[in-house]
């Protein structure tokens, strides 16, 4: 047995339906990830942080998962060169609101303030500026990484290309993040100047967002996933960009979501009600407005435990990106089959991706990327075969932080770096001791 304590427990993605049993090891120094690592009975073993990916990529049925949530230090911080150097537990959060008054963010963020430093690497998460900013792999400077003997290892870019590419985006396979050195983003004040305007259908939205991808640093759009006909693919378009403002950011009071909703509540004809209201929210002439960078990165942090919204058989999430040669053709294609189904719900995303991540299955190509959730039906498994195939028609690929059931066989040719990764694994961890239930449904 391992010497570190470890409890059973029962454990979800943020989207509730992809559940596992796994004795979870709480790490609170690189020593104890170290120690669960060279312990010949703690495998198969992967590390897990806030489990705010959607499906499997942080569980592991009857096998270990070391979180490393409660590693949270700071280590240092160069107020003029802005780099900082952190345990993987420190969250986006933590960033925003310790150093944003000081003048720095992460250069880049997910929609929630919850994630942790470490799974993101992990994941090499994307926020609503890629085209300029990238993805957070292109801000990491150095990771130290405790291999799965528990070896510890810097590694960067340049010294380490092949290790770093594959830990990058490698969801956790090629060991525990302990230790990450990352360039944040010089700021003008916390605050940001938002634009809003709706986009009548699908052309006028995506011609709307290839103009603001290059004019604006930040750019969103919610799509209405129910409209149809002439109104297919309607939505508002979101961008901003930073401006001077003295006031300090502050934590703002949360709603909570005290219940699993019923399922009933969750209907084609209570979220095309919401959506028509949500849509005319938006004055026809557009409207121009002053948010925190909290307000404008996080909305759905607003309410805490909103993935009880879907109720108890929880929810999805479907994210593709299509190459933009390709986009506009698929996203008519999967917008029809998706409003035909009538399961969307109203949390339906669209934003632009500019480049290539370093990793080698980093998520991020130049393309557009539209993120919907759908509640667990009868007919949900159906609707994202179909869509999975629309994705790859295109040249597309589904993102793994969302993804709870994407299958094996269609991993080579959505991911074509995919050999390169399979190779680095088998020389670094012939034994595979790193698995979660993604790696091995994934056949990773
Ligand atoms: C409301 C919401 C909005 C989101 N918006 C975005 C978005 O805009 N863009 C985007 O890219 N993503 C987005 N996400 C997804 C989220 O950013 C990623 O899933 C992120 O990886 C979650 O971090 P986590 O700490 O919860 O990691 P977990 O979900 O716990 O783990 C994610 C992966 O990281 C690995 N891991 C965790 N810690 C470590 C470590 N220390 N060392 C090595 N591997 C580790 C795990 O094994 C797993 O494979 C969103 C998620 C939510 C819930």
């Amino acid at each position: 047995m391992t010497d570190a304590p470890a409890t059973i427990q029962k454990l979800t993605g943020w989207g509730r339906s992809s559940y596992a049993n796994s004795r979870v090891i709480e790490a609170k120094t690189t020593e104890q990830v170290v120690e669960a690592l060279r312990s010949p009975a703690a495998a198969p073993v992967v590390a897990r942080g806030a489990g705010r990916s959607y499906g499997d990529a942080a569980l592991n049925e009857g096998g270990y998962l070391i979180r490393t949530t409660g590693m949270k230090t700071v280590h240092s911080f160069d107020a003029d060169s802005g780099e900082i150097v952190i345990d993987p537990g420190v969250t986006f959060g933590d960033l925003l609101y310790n150093y944003a008054s000081r003048g720095w963010i992460a250069p880049v963020t997910p929609g929630t303030q919850f994630a942790t430093l470490g799974g993101s690497v992990a994941n090499d998460v994307h926020g609503k500026n890629h085209d300029h900013d990238g993805s957070i792999g292109d801000h990491v400077r150095w990771l130290e990484l405790a291999l799965p003997d528990g070896t510890l290892q810097r590694i960067d870019s340049s010294t380490t290309p092949d290790l770093f590419a594959a830990t990058v985006g490698g969801i956790g396979l090629t060991g525990v993040i302990t230790r990450i050195g990352l360039q944040m983003k010089r700021v003008p004040g916390a605050a940001l100047l938002v634009r809003e305007r709706r986009a009548a259908n699908l052309d006028e939205y995506l011609d709307a967002l290839q103009e603001a991808r290059t004019r604006c640093r930040y750019s969103v759009g919610w799509i209405d996933g129910l409209s149809t006909g002439r109104a297919l693919g309607r939505g508002i378009l979101e961008t901003a960009d930073h401006i001077e403002d003295p006031r300090p950011l502050r934590r703002r009071w949360r709603a909570h979501m005290p219940i699993d909703l019923p399922e009933l509540a969750f209907n084609s004809w209570s979220i095309g009600l919401f959506n028509r209201l949500y849509f005319q929210r938006i004055p026809a002439r557009g409207r121009e407005r002053r948010l925190d960078l909290a307000q404008f990165f996080y909305p759905l942090d607003a309410i805490s435990d909103w993935n009880r919204m879907y109720g108890r058989r929880g929810f999805v999430q479907f994210q593709c990106v299509i190459p933009d040669a390709q986009a506009r053709a698929a996203l008519h294609q999967l917008l029809a089959a998706i409003s035909a189904s009538g399961l969307a719900s109203f949390l339906a995303v669209i934003k632009t991706l500019g480049r290539a991540g370093v990793g080698f299955l980093s998520f991020p190509t130049p393309g557009i990327t539209l993120a919907l959730d759908f509640p667990v039906r009868n007919n949900t498994a159906a609707l994202l075969d179909r869509l999975h195939g629309i994705t790859t028609d295109h040249g597309g690929r589904i993102y793994l932080a969302k993804d709870s059931c994407v299958p094996a066989g269609l991993m080579p040719q959505m991911y074509p770096k995919l050999t390169q990764f399979r190779a680095l694994l088998g020389q670094l961890d012939p034994q595979r001791r790193m698995r979660s239930d993604m790696a091995h449904r994934l056949q990773l």
